[in-house]
């Protein structure tokens, strides 16, 4: 999709959906003295703390809560969070279900995305790249993500995480208003850009991922490190040999709070068959019992683009790195770059990365970034050939009062498999309820 770009002299003002689809909520909003109050539909209108309302809409000057925001939704880190926001209240009836909807500008909705994609507390270098990267992804989506809906963006990771002020800084504060309105460009059309967690070295071109659109020039398959040479090795030696020399692998060093890294770099999952042939029952696929699974297509950057599943009773056949990770998981697999061993009644996948690696590699861009390289330096490698344009002049930020009181990246960070606090011994974070002290703000 190509969006024209034209700037602006103040703020744009977006629309993000936090919660949508469901029959009833929980808000508070300090300001009002309201706390913990219920939010229900009611007939074609919404009932809040007992009075009705065919559009509830209050501007807050501080901050407002929802509880119970679904995170992660379809990933196996999926958990329900009480979140707190800035900006603007709206809460809708749509067809006789809630759509609980924050506006405000998107510069400040960027000092949160920013957080909850990765951490507030980051090299400046990186937190501005992000802001830019964020900025341009929010206004490459604002039209395509959620047609026909109320609002411009989810909350999740559909369009781009973004968990409210809890997760803003004063170090983000700074990145977003020091890169403030500027937006990534190739040529004079604003850029289309992916992002994912850990590439595991090789990143995957655009058209590779998704086929049925146009590729991009500055979304290619890179290798990601100081020097863009692929090495000539095998599959297998990527996969299952010793940890290539990249900017996201683990043998350059963890990073404080990010010791999830190599959890996800290489992996290896082992997968029941029966869940297989339920999975496949929800993609409406009968093939009886699984007598093998091959891989039938691998893709320039070693993903797995087809597979085959050979049961009893027929044969399926996955295409496309989504569906082959929703396919082979109880939720959706790390990436689709993996070897397959078959047993009797599962699978062992050994497999490299985390996330679709189309684009940024995001723990890559971090490490260069705590290795001295400036946000352009690391746009450029990521995005080659693309240009800063600075399309809005908003307003500055209003600095923060909360963050002292912001909770312990231990409950922020639900990607920690086997550690999270708060989730099951090993299960991860499904049963995360951790609340921040939203009292004490
Ligand atoms: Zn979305
Ligand atoms: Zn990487």
């Amino acid at each position: 999709m190509n969006h024209k770009s034209e700037s602006v002299d103040d703020d744009l003002i977006i629309k993000v959906a936090l919660k949508v689809d469901c029959d009833q909520a929980v808000i508070s909003i300090p300001q009002g003295n309201l706390e913990n109050i219920k939010v229900k539909v009611k007939d074609d209108q919404v009932e809040v703390g007992g009075k009705l309302y065919r559009l509830f809409k209050v501007k807050v000057d501080d901050y407002f809560v929802v509880r119970d925001i679904p995170v992660g939704q379809g990933f196996h880190w999926e958990h329900l969070e009480d979140q707190a926001f800035r900006g603007t209240l709206i809460i809708r009836n749509e067809n006789k279900k809630l759509q609980i909807i924050n506006e405000l500008g998107l510069d400040q909705y960027l000092c949160s995305v920013v957080g909850s994609e990765m951490k507030a507390d980051l090299p400046g270098e990186y937190l501005k790249l992000h802001a830019v990267v964020a900025r341009t992804a929010a206004l490459s989506m604002m039209k395509a993500a959620h047609p026909h809906q109320p609002y411009d963006l989810c909350a999740d990771d559909h369009c781009q995480d973004y968990r409210g002020i809890l997760r803003e800084s004063s170090c983000i504060l700074n990145a977003v208003m020091q890169t403030s309105g500027q937006v990534v460009h190739y040529k004079d059309e604003i850029a289309d850009l992916r992002f994912s967690k850990i590439c595991g070295g090789l990143t995957m071109e655009y058209g590779e991922a998704w086929p049925e659109f146009n590729s991009h020039p500055y979304l290619i398959r890179k290798w990601d490190a100081p020097v863009d040479r692929v090495p000539d090795i095998s599959r297998q030696q990527y996969i299952e040999g010793d940890f290539p020399e990249v900017w996201c692998s683990p043998s350059r060093g963890l990073i404080p709070g990010f010791e999830y890294v190599p959890d996800y770099f290489r992996w290896t999952e082992f997968i029941d068959l029966e869940l297989i042939r339920e999975n496949l029952h929800q993609f409406n696929y009968e093939v009886g019992k699984i007598r093998n699974i091959l891989i039938s297509r691998i893709n320039k950057s070693f993903r797995n683009t087809e597979i085959k599943i050979i049961g009893e009773k027929g044969e399926a056949v996955i295409k496309g790195e989504l569906n082959i990770r929703k396919i082979l998981s109880n939720s959706t697999l790390f990436s689709a770059c993996f070897n397959l061993t078959f047993y009797t009644d599962s699978i062992k996948l050994q497999g490299a990365g985390w996330g679709h690696g189309v684009g940024m590699c995001q723990i890559g861009a971090l490490q260069m970034a705590v290795n001295g390289y400036k946000f352009q330096e690391i746009l450029q490698h990521y995005f080659p050939g693309v240009e800063l344009k600075k399309l809005f002049s908003p307003p500055p930020i209003s600095p923060l009062s909360w963050e002292e009181k912001r909770p312990c990246y231990e409950y922020a960070n639900c990607y920690q498999l086997h550690r999270c606090a708060y989730g099951k011994s090993g299960n991860g974070p499904l049963d995360c309820k951790g609340s921040p002290p939203y009292s004490e703000l």
